[in-house]
């Protein structure tokens, strides 16, 4: 096959590659999305069409996960049931790890196919270079910990922002919202038994006293340094809730969650990641939560420390209550399809995906009265 029929979406029928991942869900799936095909002002107003995707995350090696710069120890919530549990929050997922997920699936595509007609000419890309630039805004420096990161460098036009959300920064009249929302991931281990205390030996090993970090900053001369982890194999459960999406805007943003593979602080040595999405369940509401699936966990186990595949059963039986909701999509495998689609499949499920938003776009910029 050559490279240029990736992009023939007459080959690669975009529902055929639906059916592969949704099975004999796939027409109910199909008809629940949003068919964007042509701009209209009716696109700009919210549709009422959720797809909750029930989350659990296994770290495959130790994560680093803090609240903010200044802390050293695990971010962790407590629970009505007494427990304390570690917990990854939205920001860190889905800022710091999913979206920059996409943006490398986007980029990895585009310089592959950036020569193409059809990129230019219907896609009207001539240079793609969205991007996530983090930075803090100016502060006074006893302020700097507590200011939320803001990004830029953002295209405004590709699936990354329409998909994810961006501000316009000057000149516009307008900010899209994420069409994805987190949860909190919470872990179903409390913490006794998920954190361990670790102490790294630093390079240049000078000082040989042991990293302090409640001493002033001119007193941390130690060269050993202790990092608090969350231990390998550690479950934390969650929900995502995906809205108003097509069909390919859906497959795309699953695909992109299942390549998801590392989190937190420190991701050059720790960090690594399993994402398992046992079910989806598309509806018109929002449901279930990652503190209220963690909370049943707890309860019912009383804090015993699970295997991943008990964890993924009980996401799956907590999904189940809500069956009547909408359509519901269990699948243990679901990860593993989303994982092995070819690079023609997702290249259809891209370029399919990218018309969808731009159709969105253009829909947004009808909405806001550019034009009537
Ligand atoms: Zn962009």
């Amino acid at each position: 096959m050559s490279s240029q029929s990736n992009l023939n979406p007459k080959e690669l029928d975009l529902d055929e590659i639906a059916r592969k991942i949704f099975g004999e869900k796939v027409e109910e799936v199909a008809k629940w999305c949003i068919r964007r095909e042509k701009e209209g002002k009716h696109h700009a107003l919210p549709k009422g069409r959720v797809a909750n995707v029930f989350i659990v995350i296994e770290p495959v090696s130790r994560l680093i996960i803090r609240h903010e710069q200044e802390t050293t120890d695990v971010t962790t919530i407590p629970t009505y049931l007494g427990y304390i549990v570690p917990a990854i929050l939205n920001t860190k997922f889905q800022s710091g790890a999913v979206r920059r997920q996409m943006l490398a699936i986007l980029h990895e595509w585009y310089s592959r196919n950036k020569d193409k007609d059809i990129v230019k000419s219907e896609l009207g890309i001539d240079d793609y270079t969205c991007a996530m630039r983090p930075y803090l805004r100016r502060q006074p420096p006893q302020k700097q910990a507590q200011i939320p990161e803001e990004f830029e460098g953002y295209c405004g036009n590709c699936p990354n922002c329409l998909i994810f959300g961006y501000a316009v920064q000057e000149g516009g009249s307008y900010n899209v919202k994420s069409r994805v929302e987190g949860d909190i991931y919470v872990s179903v281990v409390p913490q006794e038994q998920s954190i361990v205390s670790v102490t790294f030996n630093a390079v240049d090993d000078i000082g040989k006293t042991p990293y302090r970090p409640e001493a002033p900053e001119e007193a941390r001369t130690g060269a050993l340094y202790e990092f608090r982890m969350v231990e390998v194999g550690t479950p934390f459960v969650g929900k995502l809730a995906l809205r108003d999406m097509t069909l390919a805007e859906l497959l795309l943003t699953l695909a992109t969650v299942t390549r998801t593979t590392r989190i937190g602080g420190r991701k050059t040595h720790f960090g690594e990641i399993k994402m398992h999405v046992p079910a989806v369940l598309f509806s018109k509401y929002e449901v279930g939560s990652g503190y209220e699936i963690a909370h049943s966990i707890l309860s019912k186990h009383k804090g015993k420390r699970l295997t991943i595949e008990e964890v993924v059963n009980e996401v799956v039986e907590y999904a189940k209550n809500f069956e009547n909701q909408g359509v519901l999509v269990v699948d243990r495998e679901l990860r593993d399809k989303l994982r092995s689609l070819s690079e023609a499949e997702l290249d259809a499920i891209i370029l399919q995906a990218w018309k969808d938003v731009l159709v969105l776009k253009q829909s947004l910029e009808l909405f806001v009265c550019k034009g009537k």
